[in-house]
């Protein structure tokens, strides 16, 4: 392999072009994306840099050793597979030719319709806008209360504004996390001063507010949706590559096309929907720590290795004053309870399956976070009644 395409240049793109050198690949790499910015951390955008404690997010790398040319501003726009292996990736920079493709393009927020003006928070340009948005007293109207509702919820209650937050689903984070454990959230939202409004349908974001389904109207100043991201794949249509929600990856993050393997494309990040031998389902996992980890083995998969994803998948949040963090994948969980009292500062949620730990939801319990993870990842078995008791560490379960 000699010619190496990344199209994406975030924390995935980036931490794919680092494994391509750490794993020994010398030939020619080019890093083309959209952002005109080296890789930035996007999760402080909706908390320090929103609050205006923190300017700049870019990643460290040794830009100079990784011996790449970097294509910023640039944009993919198509790709053409050739049968044999390799192909072209069609772009503003005009046809880039490969025998390898690391797809890292993302992800992008969902907007609602409306002709009124709508802050999402994805770049670092949104982050900054937005902050400067935030003054006291200013009426925010934010649409979703998932994590980036919560979060920029938060920051902009604590800078004095009057927020409401509108959500279609009876609780919080029902989606994410389901409606029971989303309700002990709620309370969150009134102690922080923010109005939460939940049922409730928005039809369009308008000069001034929000239409709602219903008819009704709130009025604002600024109008931030949080409603969940779609994966950035547009600019492969055509190309053959399989693409569900996501790319459509074997465990090993290798693409495929009518179901055959590509061992020349791979994807990773917010845009890949990889198989998970360990679910034993695909997941696409939109989240810090899977951008982070998953190119490694998608490199290594590139370079002829047979490397599996095997991730149990991780995220936090910063809310309202809390760390929440959750590891696992619970939707084929069988049970479910509290480790401590939810209406308490610091609680987690344990989810079974007979008598595994598939996932923990902690608030304010780092540590069982991390014993969760190496319980999960070991696949060992545990004493219920013993999780269930906040007194005795996880690990002793
Ligand atoms: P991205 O970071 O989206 O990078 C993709 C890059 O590809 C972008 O620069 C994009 O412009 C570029 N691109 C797209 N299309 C093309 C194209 N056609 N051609 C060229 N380039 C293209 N996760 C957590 O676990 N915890 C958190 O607290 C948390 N907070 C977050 C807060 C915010 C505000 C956001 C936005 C995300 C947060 N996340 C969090 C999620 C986490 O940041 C993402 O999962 C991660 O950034 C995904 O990285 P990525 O490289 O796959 O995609």
């Amino acid at each position: 392999m000699n010619r190496v395409i990344v199209v994406g240049g975030g924390l995935a793109g980036l931490r794919a072009v680092e494994a391509l050198r750490a794993q020994g690949y010398e030939g020619s790499l080019t890093l083309l994306s959209a952002e005109r910015h080296r890789a930035y951390d996007r999760p402080p955008l909706s908390k320090a840099v929103l609050m205006g404690e923190r300017d700049d997010t870019t990643v460290d790398a040794d830009w100079d050793a990784l011996n790449a040319d970097l294509l910023f501003g640039e944009r993919a726009t198509g790709l053409r597979l050739s049968a044999g292996g390799g192909g072209t990736v069609e772009s503003t920079a005009g046809d880039l030719p490969f025998d390898g493709l690391v797809i890292a393009s993302g992800a992008t927020p969902i907007r609602l319709p409306g002709d009124g003006p709508q802050h999402v928070v994805r770049t670092i340009e949104d982050s900054r806008t937005l902050r400067d948005r935030l003054v006291e007293g200013t009426r925010v109207a934010i649409v979703g209360a998932g994590w980036i509702g919560a979060e920029v919820a938060t920051t902009a209650a604590k800078k004095g504004c009057r927020v409401t937050v509108v959500e279609a689903a009876d609780t919080p984070l029902a989606i994410a996390l389901g409606p029971e454990i989303g309700a002990h959230t709620a309370p969150w939202y009134a102690e922080a001063g923010v109005e939460l409004r939940y049922g409730v349908k928005v039809a369009s974001v308008d000069v001034g507010g929000l239409t709602l389904a219903d008819g009704g109207r709130i009025d604002a100043d600024e109008v931030v949706v949080g409603i969940g991201v779609r994966p950035e794949v547009g600019w492969l249509a055509g190309s053959g590559l399989d693409v569900e929600r996501g790319v459509v990856t074997d465990a090993s993050l290798r693409a495929s096309v009518a179901g055959q393997t590509r061992p020349d494309v791979v994807a990773v990040g917010d845009c890949a929907a990889w198989w998970s031998d360990r679910y034993g389902r695909r997941l696409l996992v939109e989240h810090w720590d899977t951008a982070l980890n998953a190119p490694e083995t998608a490199v290594s998969a590139l370079l002829g290795g047979e490397a599996v994803y095997d991730a149990v998948p991780y995220f936090w949040s910063e809310q309202f004053g809390r760390m929440v963090q959750y590891v696992g994948y619970h939707p084929a969980a069988q049970r479910f309870f509290y480790r401590g009292d939810p209406r308490d500062a610091r609680w987690a949620g344990c989810w079974l399956a007979d008598d595994r730990l598939v996932a923990l939801i902690s608030v304010g319990r780092p540590r069982d976070l991390v014993q969760a993870r190496k319980i999960i990842a070991d696949g060992v078995a545990v004493d219920a009644e013993a999780l269930a008791d906040p007194d005795v560490p996880l690990r002793e379960a």
